[in-house]
């Protein structure tokens, strides 16, 4: 079994944005003769970032977010580029282009579709999902930081679209990701579920918060229960992880054992929470909760957090 195959059997891999089957080549990104070569390379794919929104484009039947590099970079302006890897001998690159080219490329008969939208309505395979997932967290990056943390001066792009340098005081900018535990409380039967007042009505889904510094995963998924719910956890476990490009976070999903059954709700954070039940869980998995209770689609984690609890048991 290949490295590849046993990842595709993971449960991370059944969430959206992370299968992504590019050979990074993270040892040549500093080789610019290679770099090079590769963007010159007639079969060269780029992968189109505008602001919030991807570039895709219709071939035949169906839809593809794959541009050939050089066709592109003759008619936009690129305003950032990053070497993604190899797709089998393909080189694959994403570039950042202005948001406003969005609405002016959607004039000209190409899709400007939101990343949420383009998972939800499974316009792209997995794999070209995941490969989005890369670019749009990478070119918010470094849409977002475009002057030094450290003295203000404006940072340059180097190591292939890896890395900022800057040249005033040379400190060294590398992309940041965020991450952020989502977690299901689990107490014998029955599992934690809280909703926020921007979800869709009746939607319930795990709590979830950004990890803070001197903070393991563990204690930032007991803190935030704590928080949120006012229930106290034990032992915590890991599931699952999401690359989650929103603008740069990643979702780690765990289980966590709670100790206490009392739920005090923190009113900033949720509009409501409540304990509910496997066979609960069951139903709104299938769709039949008799209060029309839901949760979030396959393509989110949180999905996944609910349905393994529903399978232990
Ligand atoms: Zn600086």
């Amino acid at each position: 079994m290949n490295d590849l195959t046993s990842a595709f059997q993971e449960l991370s891999a059944r969430t959206g944005y992370s299968v992504n089957p590019i050979e990074r080549l993270s040892e040549r990104r500093e080789d610019a003769g290679f770099v090079a070569e590769c963007a010159a390379d007639a079969s060269a794919q780029t992968l189109l970032v505008a602001g919030e929104a991807m570039i895709l484009r219709r071939e035949g039947e169906t839809i593809t977010s794959f541009f050939p590099l050089r066709g592109i970079e003759a008619r936009e302006t690129r305003l950032e580029r990053a070497f993604l890897g190899l797709d089998g001998k393909r080189p694959v690159f994403a570039t950042l282009i202005a948001p406003d080219r969005a609405e002016a490329l959607k004039q000209e008969g190409l899709l400007a579709i939101d990343l949420r939208s383009i998972a939800m309505q499974g316009l792209v395979p997995p794999p070209e999902l995941g490969l989005l997932a890369e670019a749009k967290a990478l070119m918010n990056w470094h849409q977002r930081h475009r002057f030094c943390a450290n003295c203000g001066a404006p940072s340059r792009p180097s190591v292939s679209g890896f890395r900022r340098d800057c040249p005033s005081c040379n400190t060294q900018h590398f992309p940041r990701t965020d991450p952020v535990a989502i977690m299901l409380a689990v107490r014998e039967d029955k599992c934690l579920l809280g909703r926020s007042a921007r979800f869709a009505s009746r939607v319930y889904s795990a709590l979830a918060g950004f990890i803070e510094h001197g903070e393991t995963i563990e204690s930032a998924v007991r803190r935030e229960i704590k928080e949120e719910a006012g229930v106290a956890c034990g032992r915590v476990t890991y599931l699952a992880s999401q690359p989650w490009p929103f603008p740069m976070s990643l979702m780690i999903g765990c289980h966590a054992e709670a100790l206490t059954d009392e739920i005090v709700i923190d009113r900033e954070e949720l509009e409501d929470a409540r304990w509910f039940s496997r066979a609960e869980c069951s139903s709104i998995l299938a769709g039949t909760h008799p209060q029309g209770v839901a949760c979030p689609a396959p393509f989110a984690i949180a999905h996944w957090l609910i349905r393994s609890f529903v399978e232990a048991g």
